[in-house]
């Protein structure tokens, strides 16, 4: 399945909440096939729909460390929060720019699978930071919109650099 090109910020679409997933066809399966394919092709951790241009509440991750596999999520949301960890996150749509971010220490999150069937994750360490990241995505929020307001001013000077170059 091909590789789809990512949407780069400031593309608006990633500042979009997400449409809930109601049929679970073949479009979906697709749909996910690409995600995954795409997300691997640039060594990403995790990627949500928004990112290939799809507005729809799906997200696919595999933050590859031993004994973690692909999880593909559609609907997700956070049920339950604990703890407070802060580590450098990154994002494919935001490119060489990395910032550490505050995020709940675990997570338990419900979501359905590729067929519709609901399960639950509960997370910590980097599956659930990872988790909380994609699922923000799917609400239209950047890792950047998590940073201090100082940071944030940061973060637009060297984007704006950035454009320049
Ligand atoms: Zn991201």
């Amino acid at each position: 399945m091909p590789e789809v090109p990512l949407r780069i910020y400031p593309d608006p679409i990633l500042k979009q909440p997400t449409e809930e997933v109601t049929s679970f066809d073949s479009e979906l399966k697709r749909l996910l096939g690409d995600m995954v394919d795409t997300m691997y092709a640039n060594r990403g951790i995790g990627l949500a729909a928004p990112q290939v241009g799809v507005s729809k509440r799906i997200t696919v991750i595999d933050i590859q460390e031993e004994g973690s596999e692909l999880i593909e999520l559609i609907n997700p949301q956070i049920t339950a929060s604990s703890g407070n960890t802060s580590s450098e996150e990154g994002c494919l749509s935001i490119p060489d720019f990395r910032d550490t971010i505050k995020r709940a220490e675990r997570v338990t999150v419900e979501a359905e699978d590729p067929s519709g069937e609901p399960f639950q994750i509960e997370a910590e360490g980097m599956l659930a930071i990872c988790l909380q990241h994609e699922i923000d995505h799917l609400d239209g929020v950047l890792f950047i919109d998590r940073l201090s307001r100082l940071k944030r001013e940061m973060f637009r000077k060297w984007f704006r650099k950035q454009q320049g170059s």
